[in-house]
Protein backbone atom coordinates (compact mmCIF):
# COMPACT_ATOMS: atom_id res chain seq x y z
CA UNK A 1 0.00 0.00 0.00
CA UNK A 2 2.89 2.40 -0.49
CA UNK A 3 2.29 4.91 -3.72
CA UNK A 4 5.10 5.69 -5.63
CA UNK A 5 3.39 8.84 -6.44
CA UNK A 6 3.36 11.94 -4.18
CA UNK A 7 0.41 13.64 -5.59
CA UNK A 8 -2.71 12.00 -4.50
CA UNK A 9 -5.57 10.80 -5.98
CA UNK A 10 -9.15 11.14 -5.33
CA UNK A 11 -12.60 9.38 -6.65
CA UNK A 12 -15.87 9.87 -6.67
CA UNK A 13 -17.95 6.86 -5.34
CA UNK A 14 -21.23 6.64 -7.76
CA UNK A 15 -23.17 3.11 -8.81
CA UNK A 16 -20.06 2.27 -11.02
CA UNK A 17 -17.88 1.74 -7.96
CA UNK A 18 -20.18 1.38 -4.42
CA UNK A 19 -19.95 -2.23 -4.30
CA UNK A 20 -17.17 -3.66 -1.85
CA UNK A 21 -15.56 -5.49 -4.50
CA UNK A 22 -14.93 -2.04 -6.57
CA UNK A 23 -14.38 -0.07 -3.93
CA UNK A 24 -11.53 -2.65 -2.61
CA UNK A 25 -10.29 -2.53 -6.41
CA UNK A 26 -10.20 1.07 -7.07
CA UNK A 27 -8.15 1.70 -3.24
CA UNK A 28 -5.65 -0.92 -4.30
CA UNK A 29 -5.38 0.74 -7.69
CA UNK A 30 -4.45 3.79 -5.88
CA UNK A 31 -7.49 5.65 -4.53
CA UNK A 32 -5.82 7.65 -1.45
CA UNK A 33 -9.48 9.85 -0.73
CA UNK A 34 -13.29 8.63 -1.50
CA UNK A 35 -15.75 11.57 -2.62
CA UNK A 36 -19.06 10.80 -1.50
CA UNK A 37 -21.09 13.33 -3.54
CA UNK A 38 -23.90 14.08 -1.91
CA UNK A 39 -25.85 15.83 -4.92
CA UNK A 40 -26.78 12.19 -5.64
CA UNK A 41 -28.11 8.89 -3.43
CA UNK A 42 -29.41 8.77 -0.10
CA UNK A 43 -28.16 9.21 3.22
CA UNK A 44 -28.04 5.76 3.42
CA UNK A 45 -26.30 4.46 0.50
CA UNK A 46 -23.34 7.16 1.39
CA UNK A 47 -23.41 5.24 4.91
CA UNK A 48 -23.24 2.03 3.57
CA UNK A 49 -20.22 3.05 1.74
CA UNK A 50 -18.34 4.56 4.37
CA UNK A 51 -18.45 1.64 6.72
CA UNK A 52 -17.37 -0.05 3.79
CA UNK A 53 -14.49 2.27 3.13
CA UNK A 54 -13.68 2.01 7.13
CA UNK A 55 -13.66 -1.59 7.05
CA UNK A 56 -11.56 -1.28 4.11
CA UNK A 57 -9.01 1.00 5.73
CA UNK A 58 -8.70 -2.19 8.73
CA UNK A 59 -7.75 -4.61 6.26
CA UNK A 60 -5.20 -2.63 4.80
CA UNK A 61 -3.62 -1.17 7.73
CA UNK A 62 -3.39 2.19 5.63
CA UNK A 63 -5.54 5.37 6.60
CA UNK A 64 -8.39 6.17 3.91
CA UNK A 65 -9.54 10.17 3.45
CA UNK A 66 -13.21 9.94 3.11
CA UNK A 67 -14.90 13.53 1.64
CA UNK A 68 -18.33 14.28 1.72
CA UNK A 69 -19.23 16.92 -1.06
CA UNK A 70 -22.57 18.82 -0.23
CA UNK A 71 -25.16 19.29 -2.98
CA UNK A 72 -25.00 23.58 -1.67
CA UNK A 73 -27.51 25.97 -3.20
CA UNK A 74 -27.47 24.45 -6.92
CA UNK A 75 -30.42 26.68 -8.98
CA UNK A 76 -32.83 25.04 -10.85
CA UNK A 77 -35.74 25.97 -13.20
CA UNK A 78 -39.09 24.14 -11.96
CA UNK A 79 -41.44 22.25 -14.03
CA UNK A 80 -42.52 23.38 -17.74
CA UNK A 81 -46.12 22.55 -18.54
CA UNK A 82 -44.51 20.15 -21.67
CA UNK A 83 -41.46 18.76 -19.88
CA UNK A 84 -39.30 21.05 -22.29
CA UNK A 85 -39.63 23.85 -24.26
CA UNK A 86 -37.11 25.70 -27.16
CA UNK A 87 -35.89 28.88 -27.26
CA UNK A 88 -34.24 30.77 -30.09
CA UNK A 89 -31.54 33.57 -30.22
CA UNK A 90 -33.36 37.30 -30.07
CA UNK A 91 -36.39 36.01 -28.82
CA UNK A 92 -37.68 37.43 -25.16
CA UNK A 93 -38.94 35.03 -22.54
CA UNK A 94 -40.08 35.85 -19.07
CA UNK A 95 -39.15 33.79 -15.77
CA UNK A 96 -41.83 33.57 -12.62
CA UNK A 97 -41.05 33.08 -9.01
CA UNK A 98 -44.09 31.04 -9.05
CA UNK A 99 -47.15 29.54 -11.52
CA UNK A 100 -48.18 26.93 -13.54
CA UNK A 101 -48.17 27.48 -16.91
CA UNK A 102 -44.42 26.62 -17.37
CA UNK A 103 -44.53 27.77 -21.11
CA UNK A 104 -42.28 30.82 -22.35
CA UNK A 105 -44.10 33.56 -20.82
CA UNK A 106 -44.18 31.78 -17.25
CA UNK A 107 -40.66 29.91 -16.80
CA UNK A 108 -41.03 28.75 -13.24
CA UNK A 109 -37.43 29.68 -11.45
CA UNK A 110 -38.70 28.99 -7.74
CA UNK A 111 -35.68 30.90 -5.64
CA UNK A 112 -36.49 34.03 -4.65
CA UNK A 113 -32.81 35.12 -3.68
CA UNK A 114 -32.71 35.53 -7.85
CA UNK A 115 -35.37 38.19 -7.73
CA UNK A 116 -33.57 40.08 -5.42
CA UNK A 117 -30.23 40.05 -6.79
CA UNK A 118 -30.56 40.42 -10.35
CA UNK A 119 -30.25 43.20 -12.72
CA UNK A 120 -30.56 44.26 -16.03
CA UNK A 121 -27.11 43.14 -18.41
CA UNK A 122 -26.54 39.94 -16.14
CA UNK A 123 -27.02 36.52 -17.84
CA UNK A 124 -28.94 33.22 -16.59
CA UNK A 125 -27.09 30.23 -18.08
CA UNK A 126 -29.03 26.99 -18.07
CA UNK A 127 -27.95 23.49 -18.90
CA UNK A 128 -24.30 23.85 -17.94
CA UNK A 129 -23.99 26.91 -20.15
CA UNK A 130 -25.84 25.66 -23.28
CA UNK A 131 -28.51 28.21 -23.44
CA UNK A 132 -27.67 31.89 -22.30
CA UNK A 133 -29.96 34.78 -21.71
CA UNK A 134 -29.92 37.84 -20.86
CA UNK A 135 -32.10 39.53 -18.09
CA UNK A 136 -34.06 42.84 -19.88
CA UNK A 137 -36.10 43.74 -17.08
CA UNK A 138 -37.41 42.40 -13.89
CA UNK A 139 -39.94 42.94 -11.17
CA UNK A 140 -40.59 41.43 -7.68
CA UNK A 141 -41.78 38.06 -9.50
CA UNK A 142 -40.73 38.30 -12.67
CA UNK A 143 -37.53 38.33 -15.22
CA UNK A 144 -37.63 39.25 -19.27
CA UNK A 145 -34.77 38.16 -20.73
CA UNK A 146 -33.24 38.05 -23.90
CA UNK A 147 -32.03 34.72 -25.42
CA UNK A 148 -28.58 35.36 -26.45
CA UNK A 149 -28.07 31.54 -27.44
CA UNK A 150 -30.89 29.61 -28.17
CA UNK A 151 -31.39 25.78 -27.06
CA UNK A 152 -33.65 23.81 -25.06
CA UNK A 153 -34.83 24.21 -21.76
CA UNK A 154 -35.72 21.18 -19.45
CA UNK A 155 -37.83 20.21 -16.44
CA UNK A 156 -35.49 21.43 -13.58
CA UNK A 157 -32.44 22.28 -15.57
CA UNK A 158 -29.58 23.90 -13.32
CA UNK A 159 -29.04 27.57 -13.94
CA UNK A 160 -25.86 29.40 -12.63
CA UNK A 161 -25.77 33.15 -12.76
CA UNK A 162 -22.10 33.86 -13.40
CA UNK A 163 -22.54 37.67 -12.39
CA UNK A 164 -24.74 38.25 -9.89
CA UNK A 165 -23.64 37.48 -6.10
CA UNK A 166 -26.61 35.64 -4.60
CA UNK A 167 -27.68 36.45 -1.02
CA UNK A 168 -27.57 32.57 -0.63
CA UNK A 169 -26.13 30.72 2.54
CA UNK A 170 -23.74 28.35 1.14
CA UNK A 171 -26.01 25.34 3.34
CA UNK A 172 -29.63 24.75 2.12
CA UNK A 173 -31.68 22.88 4.28
CA UNK A 174 -30.79 19.87 2.73
CA UNK A 175 -27.26 20.58 2.76
CA UNK A 176 -27.05 20.89 6.86
CA UNK A 177 -29.10 17.55 7.10
CA UNK A 178 -26.61 16.34 5.35
CA UNK A 179 -23.79 17.57 6.78
CA UNK A 180 -24.84 16.63 10.41
CA UNK A 181 -25.39 13.13 8.80
CA UNK A 182 -21.97 12.88 7.66
CA UNK A 183 -20.02 13.89 10.32
CA UNK A 184 -21.78 11.38 12.64
CA UNK A 185 -20.43 9.14 10.55
CA UNK A 186 -16.99 10.59 10.80
CA UNK A 187 -15.78 11.88 7.32
CA UNK A 188 -12.71 13.86 6.94
CA UNK A 189 -13.47 16.31 4.64
CA UNK A 190 -16.70 18.63 4.01
CA UNK A 191 -16.29 20.00 0.65
CA UNK A 192 -18.95 23.41 0.44
CA UNK A 193 -20.31 23.79 -3.45
CA UNK A 194 -20.86 27.33 -4.75
CA UNK A 195 -19.02 29.42 -1.99
CA UNK A 196 -19.20 33.12 -2.57
CA UNK A 197 -17.71 34.78 -0.02
CA UNK A 198 -15.69 34.20 3.23
CA UNK A 199 -18.76 34.48 5.05
CA UNK A 200 -19.71 31.03 3.56
CA UNK A 201 -16.87 29.71 5.06
CA UNK A 202 -16.91 31.02 8.22
CA UNK A 203 -21.10 29.97 8.24
CA UNK A 204 -19.78 26.49 7.49
CA UNK A 205 -16.92 26.13 10.10
CA UNK A 206 -19.53 27.15 12.98
CA UNK A 207 -21.56 24.12 12.28
CA UNK A 208 -18.55 22.01 11.99
CA UNK A 209 -16.11 22.70 14.34
CA UNK A 210 -13.32 20.89 14.04
CA UNK A 211 -15.13 17.48 13.34
CA UNK A 212 -13.29 17.44 9.59
CA UNK A 213 -11.48 19.90 7.30
CA UNK A 214 -13.28 22.39 5.70
CA UNK A 215 -12.76 22.76 1.41
CA UNK A 216 -14.23 25.23 -0.29
CA UNK A 217 -15.15 24.54 -4.14
CA UNK A 218 -13.94 26.94 -6.17
CA UNK A 219 -16.84 27.43 -8.98
CA UNK A 220 -18.21 31.05 -8.71
CA UNK A 221 -16.79 34.59 -10.00
CA UNK A 222 -17.55 35.95 -6.76
CA UNK A 223 -15.33 33.78 -5.39
CA UNK A 224 -12.43 34.45 -7.54
CA UNK A 225 -12.75 38.12 -6.32
CA UNK A 226 -12.12 37.38 -2.59
CA UNK A 227 -10.12 33.93 -3.18
CA UNK A 228 -7.31 34.84 -0.66
CA UNK A 229 -9.55 35.60 2.51
CA UNK A 230 -11.60 32.44 1.23
CA UNK A 231 -8.34 30.09 1.07
CA UNK A 232 -7.24 32.03 4.33
CA UNK A 233 -10.67 30.47 6.50
CA UNK A 234 -10.94 27.21 4.91
CA UNK A 235 -8.35 23.65 5.07
CA UNK A 236 -8.58 22.99 1.61
CA UNK A 237 -9.60 24.16 -1.74
CA UNK A 238 -11.29 22.20 -4.66
CA UNK A 239 -10.81 23.37 -8.58
CA UNK A 240 -14.10 22.70 -9.61
CA UNK A 241 -13.85 23.15 -12.96
CA UNK A 242 -17.20 21.76 -14.33
CA UNK A 243 -19.45 24.30 -12.91
CA UNK A 244 -16.53 27.33 -12.88
CA UNK A 245 -16.35 26.36 -16.90
CA UNK A 246 -19.92 27.64 -17.11
CA UNK A 247 -19.68 30.61 -14.64
CA UNK A 248 -15.91 31.96 -16.57
CA UNK A 249 -15.12 31.57 -19.98
CA UNK A 250 -13.51 28.26 -20.61
CA UNK A 251 -10.33 29.73 -21.60
CA UNK A 252 -10.33 31.34 -18.64
CA UNK A 253 -9.97 28.08 -16.65
CA UNK A 254 -6.48 27.31 -17.53
CA UNK A 255 -4.98 30.14 -15.77
CA UNK A 256 -6.98 30.08 -13.42
CA UNK A 257 -6.14 26.52 -11.87
CA UNK A 258 -2.73 27.91 -12.18
CA UNK A 259 -3.50 30.74 -10.18
CA UNK A 260 -5.70 28.86 -7.42
CA UNK A 261 -2.99 26.18 -7.09
CA UNK A 262 -0.42 28.91 -6.78
CA UNK A 263 -2.22 30.25 -3.86
CA UNK A 264 -2.74 27.08 -2.01
CA UNK A 265 1.11 26.11 -2.06
CA UNK A 266 1.85 29.60 -0.92
CA UNK A 267 -0.74 29.63 2.10
CA UNK A 268 -0.12 25.64 2.55
CA UNK A 269 -3.55 23.97 1.72
CA UNK A 270 -3.94 21.30 -0.34
CA UNK A 271 -5.73 21.73 -3.29
CA UNK A 272 -7.53 19.51 -5.39
CA UNK A 273 -7.86 19.82 -9.43
CA UNK A 274 -11.41 18.26 -10.72
CA UNK A 275 -13.53 17.50 -12.92
CA UNK A 276 -13.70 16.38 -16.78
CA UNK A 277 -9.73 14.89 -15.92
CA UNK A 278 -10.56 11.51 -18.03
CA UNK A 279 -13.82 12.59 -18.91
CA UNK A 280 -13.64 10.07 -22.28
CA UNK A 281 -12.93 6.94 -19.56
CA UNK A 282 -16.74 7.22 -18.64
CA UNK A 283 -17.42 5.39 -22.06
CA UNK A 284 -14.52 4.23 -23.52
CA UNK A 285 -11.29 2.44 -21.86
CA UNK A 286 -8.54 4.80 -22.68
CA UNK A 287 -8.31 8.48 -22.27
CA UNK A 288 -7.25 10.90 -25.56
CA UNK A 289 -3.82 12.59 -25.37
CA UNK A 290 -5.81 16.22 -24.39
CA UNK A 291 -6.99 14.07 -21.12
CA UNK A 292 -3.56 13.08 -20.35
CA UNK A 293 -2.09 16.18 -20.86
CA UNK A 294 -4.52 18.19 -18.07
CA UNK A 295 -4.14 15.90 -16.05
CA UNK A 296 -0.41 16.14 -16.03
CA UNK A 297 -0.50 19.60 -16.44
CA UNK A 298 -2.12 19.38 -12.94
CA UNK A 299 0.67 17.34 -11.40
CA UNK A 300 3.72 19.79 -12.72
CA UNK A 301 1.43 22.55 -11.69
CA UNK A 302 2.39 21.37 -8.03
CA UNK A 303 -1.22 20.20 -7.23
CA UNK A 304 -2.18 18.30 -4.28
CA UNK A 305 -4.43 15.98 -5.78
CA UNK A 306 -5.97 14.78 -9.12
CA UNK A 307 -9.83 13.60 -9.23
CA UNK A 308 -12.10 11.46 -10.86
CA UNK A 309 -15.89 12.40 -11.11
CA UNK A 310 -18.42 10.42 -13.39
CA UNK A 311 -15.15 8.52 -14.39
CA UNK A 312 -15.25 6.63 -11.20
CA UNK A 313 -18.94 6.64 -9.99
CA UNK A 314 -20.89 6.12 -12.87
CA UNK A 315 -18.48 5.33 -16.13
CA UNK A 316 -17.92 1.85 -17.52
CA UNK A 317 -14.10 1.80 -16.93
CA UNK A 318 -13.42 2.92 -12.69
CA UNK A 319 -10.69 0.87 -12.18
CA UNK A 320 -9.01 1.61 -15.16
CA UNK A 321 -9.24 5.20 -14.87
CA UNK A 322 -7.94 4.92 -11.26
CA UNK A 323 -4.46 3.15 -13.01
CA UNK A 324 -4.58 5.92 -15.80
CA UNK A 325 -4.52 8.18 -13.54
CA UNK A 326 -1.60 7.01 -11.58
CA UNK A 327 0.44 6.34 -13.86
CA UNK A 328 0.56 9.77 -15.68
CA UNK A 329 0.77 11.11 -12.40
CA UNK A 330 3.86 8.62 -11.67
CA UNK A 331 5.41 9.11 -15.06
CA UNK A 332 5.03 12.98 -14.51
CA UNK A 333 7.11 13.14 -11.27
CA UNK A 334 9.62 10.69 -12.69
CA UNK A 335 9.99 13.38 -15.65
CA UNK A 336 13.69 15.10 -16.25
CA UNK A 337 11.52 18.52 -16.47
CA UNK A 338 9.39 17.71 -13.47
CA UNK A 339 11.65 18.99 -11.05
CA UNK A 340 12.68 22.21 -12.30
CA UNK A 341 8.86 23.03 -13.39
CA UNK A 342 7.94 22.35 -10.08
CA UNK A 343 10.45 24.58 -8.26
CA UNK A 344 9.71 27.65 -11.35
CA UNK A 345 6.22 27.84 -9.57
CA UNK A 346 7.55 27.14 -6.03
CA UNK A 347 5.59 30.62 -4.31
CA UNK A 348 8.04 32.91 -2.24
CA UNK A 349 9.07 31.94 1.29
CA UNK A 350 7.12 33.03 4.60
CA UNK A 351 9.77 34.12 6.65
CA UNK A 352 8.67 32.73 10.07
CA UNK A 353 9.90 30.07 11.92
CA UNK A 354 8.08 27.14 11.53
CA UNK A 355 8.40 27.77 7.59
CA UNK A 356 11.75 28.50 8.03
CA UNK A 357 12.29 24.86 10.12
CA UNK A 358 10.12 22.85 7.65
CA UNK A 359 12.13 24.36 4.47
CA UNK A 360 15.58 23.73 6.22
CA UNK A 361 14.32 20.28 6.63
CA UNK A 362 13.21 19.91 3.40
CA UNK A 363 16.86 21.37 1.66
CA UNK A 364 18.67 19.32 4.64
CA UNK A 365 17.37 16.28 3.68
CA UNK A 366 18.27 16.70 0.42
CA UNK A 367 21.77 17.57 0.66
CA UNK A 368 22.58 15.22 3.15
CA UNK A 369 20.84 12.15 0.73
CA UNK A 370 18.74 11.41 3.66
CA UNK A 371 16.55 8.21 2.86
CA UNK A 372 13.63 10.15 4.17
CA UNK A 373 11.90 13.31 6.43
CA UNK A 374 9.99 12.64 9.39
CA UNK A 375 7.64 14.60 10.23
CA UNK A 376 5.67 14.28 13.89
CA UNK A 377 2.60 16.53 13.08
CA UNK A 378 -0.59 16.59 15.81
CA UNK A 379 -2.79 18.83 13.59
CA UNK A 380 -0.60 18.18 10.48
CA UNK A 381 0.64 21.42 9.44
CA UNK A 382 3.94 20.73 10.19
CA UNK A 383 3.87 18.05 7.22
CA UNK A 384 1.73 20.56 5.08
CA UNK A 385 5.17 22.68 5.65
CA UNK A 386 7.49 20.17 5.01
CA UNK A 387 5.41 19.27 1.59
CA UNK A 388 5.16 22.97 0.46
CA UNK A 389 8.68 22.73 -0.78
CA UNK A 390 7.48 19.45 -2.91
CA UNK A 391 10.92 18.07 -1.74
CA UNK A 392 12.32 14.83 -3.91
CA UNK A 393 12.03 12.63 -1.36
CA UNK A 394 9.68 10.94 0.81
CA UNK A 395 7.78 12.45 3.91
CA UNK A 396 6.67 10.03 6.44
CA UNK A 397 4.42 12.02 8.58
CA UNK A 398 3.54 10.57 11.83
CA UNK A 399 0.68 12.05 14.01
CA UNK A 400 -1.17 10.56 17.85
CA UNK A 401 -4.39 11.60 15.71
CA UNK A 402 -6.40 9.06 13.63
CA UNK A 403 -8.29 12.02 12.12
CA UNK A 404 -5.23 14.13 10.63
CA UNK A 405 -3.57 10.48 10.02
CA UNK A 406 -6.80 10.69 7.09
CA UNK A 407 -6.89 14.21 6.55
CA UNK A 408 -3.13 13.37 5.64
CA UNK A 409 -4.44 11.37 2.54
CA UNK A 410 -4.90 14.60 0.36
CA UNK A 411 -1.63 15.82 0.99
CA UNK A 412 0.69 15.85 -1.46
CA UNK A 413 3.88 13.71 -1.06
CA UNK A 414 2.51 12.53 2.68
CA UNK A 415 2.65 8.66 3.46
CA UNK A 416 0.94 9.06 6.86
CA UNK A 417 1.26 6.79 9.93
CA UNK A 418 -0.92 6.88 12.92
CA UNK A 419 1.29 6.47 16.24
CA UNK A 420 1.09 6.85 19.75
CA UNK A 421 1.96 10.79 21.08
CA UNK A 422 5.66 10.29 22.57
CA UNK A 423 6.54 11.42 25.48
CA UNK A 424 10.23 12.52 25.23
CA UNK A 425 13.07 13.57 22.51
CA UNK A 426 14.72 10.15 23.13
CA UNK A 427 11.66 8.47 21.95
CA UNK A 428 10.57 10.85 19.08
CA UNK A 429 13.80 9.92 17.36
CA UNK A 430 13.04 5.79 18.28
CA UNK A 431 9.89 5.93 17.29
CA UNK A 432 11.01 7.54 14.33
CA UNK A 433 13.49 4.88 13.02
CA UNK A 434 11.50 1.77 14.03
CA UNK A 435 8.13 3.68 11.67
CA UNK A 436 11.08 4.39 8.80
CA UNK A 437 12.10 0.50 8.80
CA UNK A 438 8.21 -1.12 9.29
CA UNK A 439 7.05 1.37 6.18
CA UNK A 440 10.04 0.89 4.13
CA UNK A 441 11.08 3.72 4.20
CA UNK A 442 14.78 3.24 5.04
CA UNK A 443 17.19 0.49 6.02
CA UNK A 444 20.53 0.07 7.91
CA UNK A 445 22.62 3.26 7.81
CA UNK A 446 20.40 5.32 5.67
CA UNK A 447 20.04 8.86 7.00
CA UNK A 448 16.77 10.59 8.08
CA UNK A 449 15.97 13.84 9.17
CA UNK A 450 13.32 13.93 11.82
CA UNK A 451 10.78 17.31 12.25
CA UNK A 452 8.78 18.20 14.63
CA UNK A 453 7.25 21.10 17.26
CA UNK A 454 7.98 20.64 20.68
CA UNK A 455 6.82 20.71 22.84
CA UNK A 456 4.61 17.69 21.60
CA UNK A 457 0.77 17.28 20.72
CA UNK A 458 1.01 21.73 20.76
CA UNK A 459 -0.04 22.22 17.07
CA UNK A 460 1.04 24.38 14.86
CA UNK A 461 5.05 25.06 16.22
CA UNK A 462 7.42 23.41 13.40
CA UNK A 463 10.85 24.49 15.76
CA UNK A 464 13.18 21.57 15.55
CA UNK A 465 15.17 19.45 13.32
CA UNK A 466 17.63 16.48 13.78
CA UNK A 467 19.63 14.18 11.96
CA UNK A 468 19.31 10.88 12.76
CA UNK A 469 21.52 7.60 11.48
CA UNK A 470 20.41 4.21 11.54
CA UNK A 471 22.45 1.82 13.19
P1 LIG B 1 -19.81 19.04 -8.85
O1 LIG B 1 -18.54 19.91 -8.52
O2 LIG B 1 -19.34 17.79 -9.50
O3 LIG B 1 -20.43 18.83 -7.53
O4 LIG B 1 -20.61 19.95 -9.73
C1 LIG B 1 -17.39 19.89 -9.30
C2 LIG B 1 -17.40 20.91 -10.40
O5 LIG B 1 -18.30 21.75 -10.51
O6 LIG B 1 -16.42 20.88 -11.16
MN1 LIG C 1 -19.92 22.00 -9.17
Amino acid sequence: MRRHRRAKIVATVGPASSSPEMLKALLLAGVDTFRLNFSHGTQSDHARVHAEIRKLEQEVGRPIGILMDLQGPKIRVGTLRDGKITVAAGETIRFVLSGSDGDKSAIPLPHREIFAAVAPGHDLLIDDGRVRVRVAGLGDDFIEAKVIVGGTISNHKGVNLPGTVLDLSPLTTKDRLDLEFGLKLGVDWVALSFVQKPSDIIEARGLVGDRAGLMAKIEKPAALERIDDIIQLCDAIMVARGDLGVEIPDEDVPGRQKELVRACRLAVKPVIVATQMLDSMVAAPTPTRAEVSDVATAIYDGADAVMLSAESATGRYPREAVEMMDRIIRSTEQHKMYRSIVEATQPGEEQTPPHAVATAAADLASVIHAAAIVAYTSSGTTAARVARKRPSLPILAITPSREVSRRLCLLWGAHSVLSDDVGSYEEMVERATALAHAEQFASSRDLLVVVAGIPFGQAGSTNNLRVVSLP
